[in-house]
């Protein structure tokens, strides 16, 4: 698959503006890891005939998680809540993709409800690693880190809540950012968590995550948390290195519990952004050991709250009842997986009264203080380096049983959600055949700084 930026310049010289995109599209009905929720090759036929040929994405096929709205389009998060519910609606960030020229081809396979870390929470099943397809792709956008992965599509959407772009990003082996909270719109995005959420892209190399990313942000009045801060020329910025920047390690997100051959191939990333100019320095940042237990309590806070809406009455199928509280008792004790139901119990218990003071605005008291602390740190230097997980990617069926285990997958990406703050997730080796993301967290905003840097890890691979 070429890249992006090539095939929209392709496009805007004249090649055939379809044809990538029912390539992708034939590809990707057929694909063998569940990557894909819908593909439906006729629409994507319709959509190419009026593609917008001069745009920046002019011609480029993507794949958009199925909690993204599309009109008419399905969107059923892989709940068999939403089961047969077509979206009455675009969101934003897909509609400035498409008006960049993009045709969307599929809707990939996620954790439901965007619950998990290894899209083995999907209600149909979960998607293979395409790298090794006993293993996870990570999750909970894996169907997307999959499609990019699989070279089926060279940019896909999917969304980052605690880190469902990165943590798969680099169990495949591709680029995943999840931009500044605010940075892009909510609007047509499936709420999980609203103070954490975020559109969040995936790319085969960090340029064209650049350009996708630019596309998609800036300020939409139809989400009041978007903010208005100018979006740069973040294709120019993945060429200015790393010179005269100073980036710490976190002393954290080193040793226990981190494979060696991921801690090796970190250390082999020092190493070249050592050698691109840039002062590398260790930091301790002792909150972040508590990031995990406090995204484990907000993020279900917010989910029970937001995943009331679902109860048969207004989205998705509704059952015959005799009396109004039938619907509901069957609704969301059939439609909602085992994940989602033990999120909604555990937020609400966490919320209700007498238990609010003690857990979540402990949890929220904690979290003002990890993004205190990682605000100080960036105003002393100008990245944090860390792995983007502490393995590799895990076996299928390793971690479904565990869901501790499975909560550890996300211990190095919460921080950034819960900061709000950027940070990108780029591939920077092998251990033991297998990809190892590196990931950058930088200042709110600095989404250029993030590139610059991930350019140069990326450079030096190979
Ligand atoms: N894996 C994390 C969770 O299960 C993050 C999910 C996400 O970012 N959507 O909550």
């Amino acid at each position: 698959m070429s890249r992006a930026r090539e095939i929209a310049a392709a496009v805007r010289g004249g090649a055939d503006k379809g044809s990538w995109a029912l390539a992708a599209a034939e590809k990707a009905a057929k694909n063998p890891y569940n990557a894909f929720r819908h593909v439906d090759v006729e629409a994507v036929a319709a959509q190419a005939s009026v593609v917008n040929r001069e745009g920046l994405l002019a011609g480029v096929p993507i794949a958009l998680k199925d909690n993204l709205t599309d009109v008419g389009q399905p969107c059923g998060c892989s709940s068999k809540i939403l089961e047969g519910y077509r979206a009455p609606y675009t969101g934003t960030a897909v509609q400035r993709l498409r008006d960049a020229g993009a045709v969307v081809i599929g809707r990939t396979n996620m954790d439901e409800f965007a619950m998990g870390s290894s899209t083995e929470n999907s209600a149909y099943g979960p998607t293979r690693n395409p790298l090794n397809e006993s293993r996870a792709p990570g999750g909970s956008s894996g169907g997307s880190a999959a499609a990019v992965a699989a070279g089926i599509v060279p940019l896909a959407l999917g969304s980052e809540t605690g880190g469902s772009v990165r943590q798969p990003a680099a169990l495949c082996g591709v680029v995943g950012l999840k931009p500044t909270y605010g940075r892009v719109s909510r609007y047509g995005l499936v709420s999980f968590a609203s103070s954490l959420d975020v559109i969040s892209p995936f790319g085969a190399d960090v340029r064209d995550t650049a350009l996708v990313t630019a596309v998609m942000s800036g300020y939409d009045p139809l989400d009041a948390t978007s903010a208005a801060e100018p979006v740069g020329d973040w294709l120019a910025a993945c060429d200015r290195g790393v010179a005269g920047k100073t980036i710490a390690v976190v002393t954290e997100c080193e040793g226990d519990g981190v494979e060696p051959g991921v801690q090796a191939a970190l250390h082999r990333t020092e190493a070249l952004l050592r050698a691109a100019g840039a002062t590398i320095e260790r930091i301790s940042l002792p909150t972040l050991r508590s990031a995990l237990a406090c995204y484990y309590l907000i993020a279900p806070a917010e989910a029970s709250s937001n995943l009331a809406r679902y109860d048969s009455i207004r989205f998705g199928q509704r059952p015959d009842a005799k009396d109004l509280l039938e619907p509901y008792q069957h609704s969301r004790s059939e439609g909602f997986g085992p994940e989602v139901q033990r999120r909604i119990i555990l937020g609400t218990f966490a919320l209700s009264a007498g238990y609010a003071d003690r857990y979540y605005q402990r949890a929220q008291g904690l979290r003002r203080r990890i993004r205190e602390e990682l605000e100080a740190a960036l105003a002393r230097v100008d990245l944090l380096l860390t792995p983007t997980t502490p393995t590799v990617a895990f076996p299928l069926g390793a971690r479904a049983q565990d869901p501790l285990a499975m909560y550890l997958s996300d211990i190095f990406t919460v921080p950034a959600s819960l900061a709000g703050i950027p940070a990108i997730s780029v591939p920077c080796g092998l251990s033991e055949g297998l990809p190892v993301g590196a990931q950058l967290m930088g200042r709110a905003w600095d989404e250029a700084g993030l590139f610059a840097a991930a350019a140069v890890i990326e450079a030096g691979q190979s």
